[in-house]
């Protein structure tokens, strides 16, 4: 089908996800278009924090220093439970305010041959005999563009109603909501420590108070919705909210708000879409990669983008742009991430409980084996099962 521009992918959105991917698929050489809705660089509600696993992607296209060189290092995470035990996890985190994040990702895209559509809306698919043949936008002008491509990924976030019109979208529902604000604190206080809060109104979701450096902090709360019969209030100020949220309380009181708070839905789970359908792939958290009960989406976005490269280059050389090629996606993506999607479900079901959060957090800020055990389920390298399931309750609690 001829479009107003032709390529061989047509990558839709610029986030973590739809960067990777197109970062791939021009480092073998093949032809790629990224459009976004937004110029870039952009604002993108998130709590800015960038755990091992993603500078571990990053590291692999080597990105890792361009990432570093640019954010916040922590060195560790302190988690407060809701009877206010402390428990701290030592670790080589980084913060880094997704509007530099992203833009870098995609300038590195560009860097190796992609091509930036900045400012296009797409609304819907271009299909021929069944298959996803390219894309109907439109710019910031309002003129229609139509761009005419091999494959398309839909790397298009939380946005379920792209979903649906392109005929993917399983469950219209998100299943999170997150808020964030800038604030600067006036004293000097630690900057080194990122800080997740259950409070018991959040439970099983948490506030956050993360360092960017510079006096400057992200702070936020997630809130999971499933099986949550009310949503506790946020008014129109997050410091209202934490007042009585210690120690964020304590901190806010001493801080300026810098940008205005704002908000956006989640879709985790590795659920809510299909994968894949006639010449198109879903990517990052339009896929509903984003973890349950931790809310950390930019390692699976930036690992489904790599994937979904590898497997558009066999579809390409073998022009073939059905299930059978396009379906090992959904297999490797299953295959590697299930385990942690199912791990943090049950964590994020056992974390409803305050009891059990009180337990679990009293354990790990005793045990430094227990800590252990937490540190490689953050690094990936356990799953979390290991933990959240009666099993791994049991051999926790028995641990010294
Ligand atoms: C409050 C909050 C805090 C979070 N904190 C963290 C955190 O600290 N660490 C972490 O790892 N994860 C965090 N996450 C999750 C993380 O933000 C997401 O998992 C991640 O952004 C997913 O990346 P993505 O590339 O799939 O989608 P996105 O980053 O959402 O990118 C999607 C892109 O698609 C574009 N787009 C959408 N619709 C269209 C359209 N119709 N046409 C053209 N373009 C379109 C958008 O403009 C956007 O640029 C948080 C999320 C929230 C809401």
């Amino acid at each position: 089908m001829k479009g107003d521009l032709q390529t061989d992918v047509l990558v839709v959105g610029a986030g973590p996800a739809g960067c990777m991917a197109a970062l791939g698929l021009a480092r073998q050489g093949i032809d790629v278009v990224v459009a976004d809705r937004s110029q870039f660089p952009r604002e993108k509600v998130c709590g800015d924090g960038l755990l091992e696993d993603s500078l571990q992607i990053l590291e692999v296209v080597g990105l890792g220093s361009a990432v570093k060189e640019k954010a916040h290092p922590i060195r560790s995470i302190l988690f407060v439970a809701p009877n206010g035990t402390e428990c701290e996890l030592e670790g080589d985190y980084y913060t880094l305010p997704r509007k530099e994040l992203d833009a870098l990702l995609l300038s590195e895209a560009c860097k190796e041959g992609a091509r930036f559509l900045g400012g296009i809306t797409v609304s819907e698919p271009l299909v021929q005999s069944g298959r996803c043949v390219g894309t109907l936008g439109f710019d910031e002008e309002g003129r229609q563009i139509n761009i005419a491509a091999k494959l398309v990924f839909l790397a298009t976030g939380a946005n379920a109603r792209i979903l649906r019109v392109f005929g993917v979208l399983q469950n219209r529902n998100h299943s999170a909501i997150g808020v964030r604000g800038y604030f600067r604190l006036t004293e000097t206080i630690d900057e080194s420590s990122m800080v997740v809060i259950y409070d018991k109104r959040l439970l099983p979701g948490y506030g956050w108070m993360f360092p960017l450096g510079q006096g400057i902090f992200n702070v936020g709360c997630g809130i999971f919705l499933d099986g949550r019969k009310k949503m506790p209030r946020f008014g129109h100020n997050l410091t209202g909210f934490y007042k009585h949220i210690q120690p964020l309380a304590r901190y806010l009181q001493m801080a300026e708000q810098i940008a205005p708070i704002s908000a956006a839905p989640m879709r985790t789970g590795f659920q809510g879409a299909r994968a894949y359908a006639p010449g198109l792939l879903v990517l990052g958290e339009a896929l509903g990669l984003t973890f349950p009960f931790i809310g950390e989406g930019v390692s699976s976005a930036l690992e489904s983008g790599r994937v979904a490269a590898s497997v558009a280059l066999e579809a390409v050389e073998k022009n073939d742009f059905t299930g059978s090629t396009l379906g090992k996606y959904e297999g490797i993506l299953r295959k590697t991430m299930n385990g942690r999607q199912q791990g943090y479900q049950s964590a994020q079901r056992l974390f409803r409980f305050t009891s059990f959060a009180n337990l679990l957090i009293g354990k790990a800020a005793r045990n430094p084996d227990v800590r252990g055990v937490a540190r490689q389920i953050v690094l990936g390298e356990r799953d979390p099962l290991d933990v959240f399931s009666l099993r791994g309750m049991l051999r926790v609690l028995l641990l010294r």
